[in-house]
């Protein structure tokens, strides 16, 4: 049994080593390699491992900039692991015009848009041992950027929470893609805020989430190929004109997607 067990940790070894690069900075990720047999822990629950090993991990937009890793060897043995990431800071957006009706929810509103944060909050929260994530990840739709992650919002005057998608800007009815494979995990036809909303499961908790499309061509379940058209551009939902907010998660943690893809060429 020892010596199968040796043989399996070599082949794993010789397997090639990914090209899996962190963004150490709040909104990023990090992506490690646990030694054979052992586990990680972060904030005192163990991270999913990949069959050789492998795992994420997702830093929010006002993440601590010392992160604290616990790795525990098959023999019991605890060590730390320390990860530091760089600060940064956040822009400014003043956005006006929006309607008080977006901008102030009725009562029955609200317990609406509770229940659809709950929705998406589920789907992002399901857990699935796709290696989606580990594709190098491509723009689902190419065009001016409108918004960036993290940026404090100013509506109509008033302070709001942040925003967490990049919005790219681009005429209603344009195709968007899938950014990386995966599998449908939502795909709601109708939100208060973002309007017709899909989110793609990428695997180990890792999602994209698509606001404010005009159409959806993909259901719940189905499983995407990166490149595949998964839905139209639109301004559905609580929006100033037609553009693509892409968001991505792990788990309820919001990352930065512009941290997933090269600068976009157009
Ligand atoms: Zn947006």
């Amino acid at each position: 049994m020892k010596i199968a067990t040796l043989i399996l940790c070599s082949l794993l070894f010789t397997t090639p080593a990914l090209a899996l690069i962190s963004r150490l900075q709040p909104g990023g990720y990090y992506f490690g390699q646990a030694p054979p047999g052992s586990q990680v822990f972060y904030r005192d629950k163990p991270l999913h491992l990949t069959a050789d090993q492998h795992f994420i991990l997702g830093f929010g937009r006002d993440a601590e900039l010392r992160q604290q890793l616990t790795l525990l060897s098959p023999d019991g043995q605890k060590s730390e692991l320390f990860l530091q990431l760089e600060p940064r800071s956040y822009r400014i957006q003043k956005i006006n015009g929006i309607s008080k009706r977006m901008m102030e929810p009725s009562a029955e509103e609200l317990v609406r848009i509770q229940r659809e944060a709950a929705l998406a909050s589920s789907a992002r929260q399901h857990f699935s041992n796709l290696s989606n994530f580990r594709e190098p990840f491509i723009w689902p739709l190419k065009g001016r950027i409108s918004g960036v992650y993290g940026s404090q919002r100013i509506l109509n005057g008033e302070p709001r929470r942040p925003h967490y998608g990049i919005d790219i800007a681009a005429p209603q009815g344009s195709p968007v893609i899938a950014p990386a494979g995966g599998t449908v995990r939502l795909a709601h036809q109708g939100m208060f805020f973002s309007g017709k909303t899909l989110i793609i499961d990428h695997g180990f908790g890792l999602s994209s989430t698509f606001l404010h499309l005009s159409k959806i061509l993909v259901k719940k379940g189905q499983r995407v190929k990166q490149g595949e058209k998964i839905a139209l551009v639109g301004a559905s939902g609580r929006v100033t004109g037609p553009h693509l907010d892409w968001r991505i998660n792990w788990f309820n943690e919001r990352l930065d997607p512009a941290l997933w893809v090269p600068s976009m060429s157009r």
